[in-house]
């Protein structure tokens, strides 16, 4: 945990010094290209440091005080050599919900998969066990969000009982039960889907038989999460 408290302090300290010069540049009117910093998280990071970390992020981007780590030329050129990300984010392939921009964080640092409304399907479990497997990434994140179009459109498809084109029917099928779960439940419909669809996402990754192994060794962490659009809060659902 020391270890954890000093990178993070270090990582304040520098970073905090270059949102300085960065506020010295725009109060030149001089608009510096970005606010980057070199910050990369130490290799044997455990998973409350991870979603301590992330949380961070998103506190700056809510504050919309970005300051962009691991945004530079020396971390591209370091990356390159080999990744460590901190944390796998599973999420909505949505538009207005970018990991690296929602978590303020940079090159390597995150893993990310995304299909529609997080569908949790072979390609994407396979994905999220071979970066745990490969890359030990201690914290698993199932990331859903207000008003998914995708959770939307299999309400609607179920409600009129019709068939979806193509393979959107997959989608349909992945995230049926979490609509069918909360149906008959009070409140907003789409929400309590859209958060049914987040536990359930959850549940299915610790049940996986590589993922429970890990979970068994403590060696990660899963958890979820549902981002409100609006104020670009990540709020940590389940744990
Ligand atoms: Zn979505």
């Amino acid at each position: 945990m020391s270890t954890k408290h000093e990178f993070l302090r270090r990582e304040f300290l520098h970073l905090s010094g270059l949102t300085s010069i960065g506020a010295f540049l725009l109060g030149h009117k001089l608009t510096p290209v970005s606010y980057a910093a070199s910050a990369p998280l130490p290799s044997d990071t455990s998973a409350d440091a991870a979603l301590q970390t992330l949380k961070e992020g998103n506190q700056r981007f809510v504050a919309m005080k970005p300051i962009h780590p691991n945004l530079t030329a020396e971390r591209r050129t370091d990356v390159a050599k080999g990744q460590n990300p901190f944390a796998i984010i599973f999420e909505c392939v949505d538009s207005r919900v970018p990991p690296e921009l929602v978590f303020d964080r940079g090159l390597g640092d995150l893993f990310v998969i995304r299909t529609a409304g997080q569908a949790l399907d072979k390609a994407a479990l396979g994905s999220i066990e071979f970066g745990v497997e490969e890359y030990n990434i201690p914290l698993v994140m199932v990331l859903g969000h207000e008003k998914c179009g995708a959770v939307e459109a299999t309400i609607e498809v179920l409600e009129k009982k019709a068939q979806a084109h193509g393979q959107i029917r997959t989608l349909v099928e992945l995230i049926k039960p979490a609509v069918e779960k909360v149906k008959n439940k009070p409140g907003d419909l789409l929400d309590n889907a859209i958060r049914a669809n987040i536990a359930l996402g959850v549940d299915k990754l610790k049940t996986t038989p590589i993922l429970t192994e890990h979970l068994e060794k403590g060696k990660i962490k899963i958890v979820g999460a549902y981002y409100d659009l609006e104020t670009g809060v990540v709020d940590i659902t389940v744990s």
